[in-house]
C-alpha cells in the first residue's frame, strides 16, 4: 500500500472538468514515457519490501524483488536515448529488459504487456487519450496471451481490465489524457482490493485454496502502482 492509493469510494470516473475544450487534445510523448519508466522503478523501490509480504503471503515472496530488479535494469538504458525516439520504442525497451531480467510469472507477463503495448502504438511520436486506451488494452490483452487469466482468477488481470475499462469509458467522455490515465489508476487500486476475498485459480497461489482469501493478489498490486505512477508523471 501507498499512500497515493485511493480508498474504494474514490472516484472511478473522470474529473468533468477535464473535459473543459481545449484540454481533450492534449497528448504524452517520449518524455512523458521516459518519466513513467523512472517513477515507476522509484516507486517499485520502494514497494519492494511490501510486495515481496503480499507474494510471501499466497506465493514465493519474490515480487518485489523481481519487479525492482527489472525495473532498476531499464533506468540506465534511458540515459542515452536518441532524440527520434518514439513511445513504442521505449515501451519495448522496457519490454524486452523485462523479459531477460525478470524472473517468475512477472517477468513474461509485464514483458510481455509492454512488448503488445508498444507494437499498438507503433511509431506515432505522440499519444492521444484514444491511444492511451490502444496501449492499454493491448497490454491487458497481452497478459491475458500469456497467462490465460480471466477476470476473478485473483490475478494481475483483476486490476488490469477494470483499467482499461475505465480508461475507455474516460476517453469516450472526452477526457484529456491525464483523466484517462487517472481514471485507470484508479480502477485499477479498486480491482486490486477485489482480488483480496477471492480464491486464486491461476497461478501458485491457486495450490492454496481457500487459504489465499483475505490476501490481496501482488500482481494486480504492482499494476496498481505503475498505473499510478502512469497518472502521476501525466498529471506533473
Ligand atoms: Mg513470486
Amino acid at each position: 500500500m501507498t499512500s497515493k492509493e485511493q480508498p474504494d469510494t474514490a472516484k472511478a470516473g473522470a474529473d468533468p472538468s477535464d473535459t473543459a475544450p481545449g484540454t481533450a487534445s492534449l497528448t504524452l510523448d517520449t518524455a512523458w514515457t521516459v518519466r513513467w519508466i523512472r517513477r515507476s522503478a522509484e516507486v517499485l523501490a520502494a514497494s519492494r519490501a511490501a510486495l515481496n509480504t503480499l507474494d510471501r503471503d499466497i506465493g514465493d515472496g519474490d515480487h518485489g524483488e523481481n519487479m525492482d530488479r527489472g525495473f532498476q535494469a531499464i533506468l540506465p538504458k534511458l540515459e542515452d536515448l536518441a532524440d527520434d525516439t518514439t513511445p513504442g520504442a521505449v515501451l519495448k525497451l522496457v519490454a524486452t529488459t523485462l523479459i531477460s531480467t525478470v524472473g517468475g510469472a512477472a517477468g513474461p507477463l509485464y514483458g510481455t504487456a509492454f512488448l503488445k503495448a508498444a507494437g499498438a502504438v507503433g511509431s506515432a511520436s505522440s499519444l492521444d487519450a484514444a491511444a492511451l486506451v490502444v496501449l492499454l488494452t493491448a497490454a491487458r490483452d497481452g497478459i491475458v496471451l500469456r497467462g490465460k487469466a480471466e477476470e476473478g482468477d485473483k490475478t494481475m488481470i483483476d486490476a488490469w481490465t477494470p483499467a482499461v475499462n475505465a480508461a475507455a469509458t474516460a476517453q469516450a467522455a472526452g477526457s484529456a489524457v491525464g483523466a484517462v490515465l487517472l481514471a485507470a489508476a484508479d480502477a485499477a487500486v479498486s480491482g486490486a482490493q477485489a482480488t483480496e476475498p477471492l480464491i486464486a485459480r491461476k497461478g501458485r497461489a491457486s495450490y492454496l485454496g481457500e487459504r489465499a482469501i483475505g490476501h490481496r493478489d501482488p500482481g494486480s498490486q504492482s499494476t496498481t502502482l505503475l498505473l499510478r505512477a502512469a497518472a502521476d508523471v501525466a498529471a506533473a
